[in-house]
This record gives structure tokens, C-alpha cells and sequence, in this order.
């Protein structure tokens, strides 16, 4: 690994003037993808700032709507009572990522911006409907996460830009949710297809007032299967409809093939996970 300056700012300002005057500085949040690509010798910083030093950005409050910091740990979510009861689909999506030595240093902000296409909290972040906050020496934005990841580990992030919360807007609590992570393994490892399901619908009745549909792994980034949430949207969740979502739904991906699957595995696994996803909210909120 090649040698760097450390920093550590206590506070924003001084983190987001250290990036603007260092060349070739990285922000370091819990490092957990950050120092695999320093070991492996694909970043090569000149200069480390450590985020871990500024308090304010640490936590999530509710203000109309959910403001999460960027430093968030993926633990602080997992284990929230509040949050199991609000939303508990999120702390699903929490308790799946890797082992819970790396969840209790990785940062949500960190996983939204090392921009993995198989990201799990970027992946149920985006079936919320979520915001973001960056801000700059002289700017500062709100942006919607399904404008954020512009490729594999590539995001509109600028050189000088923090990203310093994730809001979750207030009827992310309407719905209910499920995530799945589909692989081999049940720990350490990114899923083949990871899908977010959060569905607002009239359980008596089978009517499906809104959808979102997430999907990780399938795209070069994670992406929301936007037709086939249309298709089912004011409708009756019936078992054709429900298929026909999971064709468009399959339709709207583009994977590649890697060691782990094919990209035509992976097609057909995003039908059976829309359907079994679907189905599986449905079960548990049937008599509820
Ligand atoms: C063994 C292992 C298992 C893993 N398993 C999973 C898994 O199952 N699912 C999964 O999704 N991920 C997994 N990961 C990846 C990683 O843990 C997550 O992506 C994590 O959330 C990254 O957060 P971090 O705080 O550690 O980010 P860091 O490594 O600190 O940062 C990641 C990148 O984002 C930038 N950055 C960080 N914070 C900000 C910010 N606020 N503003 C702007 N840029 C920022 C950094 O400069 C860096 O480029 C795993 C990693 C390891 C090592």
C-alpha cells in the first residue's frame, strides 16, 4: 500500500477545505471499501480525510421525514427498535450486508458512494424514494438517489463534494417491505440479484395502491424496475398481474455474467424474486 497523509477534521467545513486544497485526497468513512482498494493497489491516495471525527453527521432523526447522517453505521440501523417498528424492511436490508464487524465500522454514506451496482442499503434506499444532501465549499443540493450512481463505482459526485445525509421521505413508513438477497452464501458476500419490495396496498381487497421495486446486481448501477411498478400500481395483485410485472421487471434489467452467475441466471432470478417478493409481503400482511 502506498504511503499518505492522515487527516482528521472535527468538523464539515474543515473536511470539505481539506478535499477542495488536497489533490488526489479520498474521503474515509469506515474504510471498508476504501482500504481494499488501497491494499489491492487500485486507489493510491496522496492524502486520507477521516470523516470519523465530526459528530453531526453521525445520526438519523425523524423531521418530517427520515434524516439519516452519512456517517450512520449499517449496525446503528440494523439494531434501531425505533426503526424495526417504522421500517423495518430497512433494518432487513441493514442486517445482510457483509459481517457485523464490517457493519459496525461501514457507513451508509460509504456504500452509497463507493456506487456497487450489488450495494445493499444503496439498493433499499432507492425503493424509498430517497434524497441526498451534497454539499461543497460554495454550494450546497438535494438530489434524488435515482439521479446519484452513474455507473459501476462512478457517481455525479464532484471533486470537493460530501455527501452528507440521506433523507427518506415521511410516507416511506406507509408500506411495507421486504429484501431479499439472493446468493450461495448467507454471509460475506454481494448477492447474485438483490431486490427491495415496498408495497402500500389494501390487503383486504388485493388492491396495490403504490409499488416500488429496487433492484441490485442486475444493471451497472442499482436501479428501480420503473414499468413494472407501473403496471401494478392502482391495480389488483393477482397472480397474471404479479407475473407480467416480474417479465417487465426482468425486461428492464441489463447484467452482465461474472464468476457468480450468468447474466440470463440472473434475468430469470429477478422474475422468481419480484414474484416471491411480492408474494411474501403479501402472506405476512394478509390477516394483519
Ligand atoms: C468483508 C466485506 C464484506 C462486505 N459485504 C458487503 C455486503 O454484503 N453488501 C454491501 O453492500 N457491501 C459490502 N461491503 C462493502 C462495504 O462494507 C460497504 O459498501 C460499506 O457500506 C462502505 O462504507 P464505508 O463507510 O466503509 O465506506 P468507505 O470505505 O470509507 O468509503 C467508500 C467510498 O466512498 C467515499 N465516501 C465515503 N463517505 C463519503 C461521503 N460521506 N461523501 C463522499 N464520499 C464518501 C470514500 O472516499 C470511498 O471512495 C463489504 C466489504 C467488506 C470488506
Amino acid at each position: 500500500m502506498k504511503n499518505f497523509d492522515y487527516i482528521k477534521p472535527s468538523n464539515l467545513a474543515d473536511a470539505i477545505s481539506a478535499l477542495k486544497e488536497y489533490e488526489n485526497a479520498f474521503l474515509f468513512a469506515g474504510g471498508t471499501d476504501l482500504l481494499v482498494g488501497m491494499k489491492n493497489n487500485f486507489l493510491k491516495p496522496q492524502y486520507i480525510i477521516d470523516l470519523k471525527g465530526i459528530s453531526n453527521i453521525k445520526s438519523f432523526e425523524y423531521q418530517e421525514g427520515w434524516h439519516f447522517g452519512a456517517l450512520t453505521t449499517i449496525r446503528d440501523i440494523e439494531v434501531s427498535e425505533t426503526l424495526q417498528q417504522k421500517m423495518p424492511f430497512l433494518c432487513q436490508a441493514a442486517s445482510s450486508l457483509g459481517s457485523i464487524q464490517i457493519r459496525n465500522r461501514a457507513t451508509i454514506g460509504g456504500n452509497l458512494c463507493n456506487a456497487s451496482p450489488a450495494a445493499d442499503i444503496a439498493t433499499m434506499f432507492l425503493a424509498m424514494d430517497s434524497q441526498i444532501k451534497i454539499i461543497s465549499i460554495d454550494n450546497e443540493k438535494v438530489v434524488g438517489l435515482d439521479k446519484f450512481f452513474t455507473g459501476p463505482n462512478s457517481t455525479i459526485l464532484n471533486r470537493g463534494e460530501v455527501l452528507t445525509e440521506i433523507i427518506v421521505p415521511k410516507d416511506a413508513e406507509q408500506f411495507k417491505g421486504v429484501y431479499i438477497k439472493f446468493g450461495p452464501r448467507k454471509g460475506m458476500d454481494i448477492g447474485i440479484v438483490n431486490i427491495a419490495v415496498l408495497l402500500d396496498a389494501d390487503f383486504e381487497s388485493g388492491l396495490c395502491k403504490r409499488i416500488r421495486i429496487a433492484l441490485g446486481a442486475v444493471a451497472p448501477t442499482p436501479i428501480r424496475a420503473r414499468q413494472a411498478e407501473g403496471l401494478l400500481s392502482g391495480n389488483a395483485l393477482g397472480p397474471d398481474s404479479i407475473n407480467k410485472a416480474a417479465e417487465l421487471a426482468s425486461s428492464e434489467t441489463d447484467p452482465i455474467s461474472d464468476f457468480r452467475a450468468s447474466a440470463g441466471y440472473r434475468k430469470e432470478l429477478v422474475k422468481t424474486l419480484v414474484v416471491r417478493g411480492i408474494n411474501t409481503i403479501l402472506a405476512s400482511n394478509r390477516n394483519s
